[in-house]
């Protein structure tokens, strides 16, 4: 890959959003001053300074640039790596703050075992379809629920005990590395070995690839809020409301165990242009919120908005040294909007590659890498959002027979939260059906 291949990226205000579409003011992370500022914060000693050619450096100190960073320095110790965010640690994030068991595995593999200590398991799971089709049990292994403030700074606190340092940089230019031992240059003076882009839904790492933004019908936009846990008698649960309204959509209410429930709202940027025009479109979250969960008013203060990028729509990794993980990557369920577990495990291979191929060749060890862990789960879930985007009776019928096999429900919630896959006989007369639609 030649050297212009990467472009400097300016993140203007207006950039912020992906299309300027109505009042999305708070779609994206936080904007700090428009100068680079960089704060060196506290860490313990490293072998790399920031001014000499790390080893790694890695954009974004989310789920996947912290896993990027324990993997690399879990294979070799010794290596130079920093973690770049352009925001100050405890942050929040516009997420549901739920933690399927499969992100918990990665972490234990990286030697990160109490990322939720202290936060209840949620073991129950209520799903509700707009057919009226319901279904609550037990799953077959609990989530949590922890709020992103803190679930993410444990991360940071574990990539940086583990001997990455943490800088403050909004990273606004990603150049250079496309020659063999040439180094890639972020911010025109931090030089590093291997880059991985792992700065969220709206990466500036991925533009400077040349790599645009998902299209909108693989997009989804998504309220979240804080508000009282439900009163109830039975046991917390995690609730899916799925709505008619602007299908594929749901509202969701996750117990986080302290007496607040995380409650948001979600549906496909796509939908949302075509049902309610160009402006508006915050009032139309909020609004659908509201009425879809009326027992649960949000906290005033706490609702925000961002993008889900969907694995429907990812890029294709480049060969070089500059490696995209989780949202930079597309990599959502678009099942479930579910994005945590696909960033750590993707943050993980991206931080293996980093510091076990050469530079050159460290995005197609990691293409190759996430080919065999997720390829064929990507592929059912496309295949699977597809036909239940165009037929919700899908759904019901899917929910409606998970109320009496319970293979079949901890199928659906593999496929949502993990790695699962459709089995055979099923593929195949999806598969038929696929055909059938396409030919309507
Ligand atoms: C409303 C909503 C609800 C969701 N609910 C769930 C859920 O319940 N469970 C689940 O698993 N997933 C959920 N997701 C998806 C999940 O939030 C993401 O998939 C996940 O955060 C991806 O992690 P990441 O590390 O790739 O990116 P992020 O968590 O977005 O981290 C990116 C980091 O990069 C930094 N950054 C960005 N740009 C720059 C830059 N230019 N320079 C320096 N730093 C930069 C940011 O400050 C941030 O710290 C939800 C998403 C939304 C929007």
């Amino acid at each position: 890959m030649r050297a212009s291949t990467y472009r400097t990226v300016r993140t203007r205000p207006a950039e912020r959003a992906f299309d300027p579409l109505g009042d999305w003011a708070d779609v994206g992370t936080p904007t700090p001053p428009d100068t680079v500022t960089m704060s060196v914060m506290p860490a313990p000693p490293t072998s790399a300074g920031p001014t000499e050619v790390v080893d790694l450096l890695i954009v974004g100190a989310g789920p996947a640039g912290c896993a990027a960073a324990l993997r690399a320095l879990q294979l070799r110790p010794d290596a130079s790596v920093v973690l770049l965010d352009a925001a100050d640690f405890p942050r929040d994030k516009a997420c549901g703050d739920g933690i399927a068991p499969h992100g918990l595995d990665v972490l234990r593999a990286l030697g990160v075992p109490d990322a939720v200590a202290g936060y209840a398991p949620v073991d129950r799971m209520r799903l509700r379809t707009p057919g009226g089709a319901e279904v609550a049990t037990p799953c077959p292994r609990a989530n949590h629920v922890v709020p992103r403030k803190v679930f993410d700074a444990r991360l940071v606190a574990a990539a940086r005990a583990r001997g990455a340092l943490l800088l403050r940089a909004r990273v606004r230019s990603v150049l250079g590395g496309g020659h063999p031992g040439e180094a890639v240059v972020v911010n025109g003076d931090l030089r590093a070995r291997v880059v991985v882009g792992a700065d969220g839904a709206n990466s500036t790492t991925r533009r400077a690839l040349g790599i645009g933004p998902n299209p909108p019908g693989a997009l989804a936009i998504a309220v979240r809020g804080y508000a009282d846990a439900p009163r109830a008698d039975r046991p917390p649960e995690q609730l899916i409301d799925m709505t008619d309204e602007g299908w594929p959509a749901y509202a969701w209410s996750f117990p986080i165990g302290d007496g607040r429930a995380n409650i948001g709202y979600g549906m496909l940027r796509s939908k949302l242009t075509a049902l309610y025009g160009g402006a508006g479109g915050r009032t139309v979250l909020h609004a659908t919120l509201a009425r879809m969960l009326p027992d649960q008013p949000a906290h005033p203060g706490t609702l925000r908005a961002h993008h889900l990028p969907l694995s429907t729509w990812r890029p294709r990794q480049p060969d070089g040294p500059v490696l995209l993980a989780g949202d930079a990557a597309s990599l959502i369920n678009p099942l479930t909007g579910e994005g945590i577990y696909y960033a750590l495990l993707s943050g993980s291979l991206a931080g293996e590659a980093a510091v076990t191929a050469l530079p050159a060749r460290a995005g197609a060890a990691y293409r190759d890498a996430l080919e065999r862990e997720l390829g064929r789960h990507l592929r059912h879930t496309a295949l699977l959002a597809g036909l239940a985007g165009r037929r919700r009776t899908l759904m019901d019928s899917a929910v409606r027979a998970a109320r009496h096999r319970t293979e079949l429900y901890d199928n659906l919630l593999e496929i949502g939260l993990g790695r699962g896959t459709i089995p055979t006989g099923s593929l195949a007369r999806l598969a038929a059906r696929r055909l059938v639609a396409g030919r309507r």
